[in-house]
């Protein structure tokens, strides 16, 4: 079968490679129906020290159950289901208290990888996958689109929203105007936030985000970011969510909340440690990680996407065969695309 490899800085392509099998009594065998590129894969990609042949990070993708483990009741051959990337068991403490994306189960690093291929080994499948109703067939292109950002995106978005507490009347700042962020305007909206700031300079991003509930845009950093945000919320931000993963994000987001405020990060972190030490004289609450994938689904965001309550798939700008994987990754990198999806045959 086809799977997407790393074959050098700035380059994917693709190698032929043995269909994976099953090797615990809790795996599911998945035949791919749509993947995606993630801002989280574009880290791998532009590596220089990538080492050639290393499987894709791959981690977001819907599709068609083909073989069960003897541990599974949940789903059987043949189900439309969701790949969370986050793989909790529904068992522990942390996914029992709505944190799969933290099981206690994790040993090291848990998550999906790999998924931009043919077919996937699906781990911790029994309670992990989520079951969509029907097949694909009886749903349009951009039903596919947002059932696909189930996998992460709009379930990360949400999980920003949701371990900073936001509430009805709150005023929220989104720092990020990838799908992440996209999404965590959408998450705000339906937590019943009453203003919503993105921070974005590209014109189709703020449109995007408009359209989803961001009541404006500030597209200054820094400083002056910071001072047009309190503007007009006529203060600090009760709440902000970090979807970038970078220090100036950090500190943009920490900048726009009045003392007191919330901060929830879900940008995959590349800096280094921030003092805790440097939130003490604000009072501010910060939490964030993996989201709770699974959980989410289950409990609302399928039948929010389902009802056309929301519709997260609009951050899915292009489309791509597995073919044109490398300009699936191009186009993202460039940003001539919020989000690549990729339609395999
Ligand atoms: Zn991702
Ligand atoms: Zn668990």
């Amino acid at each position: 079968m086809k799977s997407v490899v790393y074959t050098k800085a700035g380059q994917v392509g693709i190698e032929e490679i043995k269909r994976p099998s099953i090797q615990e009594a809790d795996d599911v065998i998945i035949r791919v129906v749509r993947a995606c590129v993630c801002g989280s894969d574009l880290w791998s990609y532009r590596n220089p020290d990538i080492k050639e042949g290393h499987k894709n990070s791959g981690h977001e993708a819907i599709g068609i159950v083909e073989e069960i483990g003897e541990a599974i009741t949940t789903v059987k051959p043949g189900d439309f289901v969701i790949a969370p990337f986050t793989h909790g068991c529904g068992q522990c403490d942390a996914c029992r208290s709505g944190f799969d994306g933290s099981c206690d189960r994790h040993i090291g690093n848990n998550f999906s990888g790999g998924v931009q291929a043919e077919y996937i080994r699906f781990h911790f499948a029994n309670w992990a996958l989520v079951k969509i109703p029907r097949q694909p067939s009886d749903y349009t292109e951009g039903m596919l689109k947002s059932l696909l950002t189930l996998a992460d995106v709009m379930p990360t978005g949400y999980h920003a929203a949701r371990v900073a507490h936001v509430k009805p009347g709150d005023k929220v700042v989104v720092i990020g105007d990838g799908a992440v962020g996209q999404c965590a305007v959408i998450a705000a909206k339906m937590r019943g936030a009453s203003q919503i700031v993105l921070m974005s300079r590209h014109e189709d991003r703020q449109k995007m985000a408009l359209e989803s509930g961001a009541t404006a845009v500030v597209a200054e950093r820094g400083a002056e970011g910071i001072a047009k945000v309190r503007e007009i919320l006529g203060g600090g931000a009760d709440a902000a969510l970090e979807c970038v993963g970078t220090e100036a994000a950090v500190e943009q987001a920490l900048g726009v909340l009045h003392n007191g405020g919330r901060l929830g990060f879900v940008g995959v972190p590349h800096y280094n440690n921030r003092v805790l030490g440097s939130t003490f004289a604000q009072n501010l609450s910060v939490a964030g990680g993996a989201a709770s994938a699974t959980t989410y689904d289950k409990q609302f965001l399928l039948k929010a996407v389902l009802d056309g309550d929301i519709n997260p798939g609009r951050v899915f700008t292009s489309s791509y065969k597995l073919k044109d994987i490398d300009q699936a990754y191009k186009d993202m990198d460039e940003r001539k695309t919020i989000k690549s999806m990729i339609v395999m045959d």
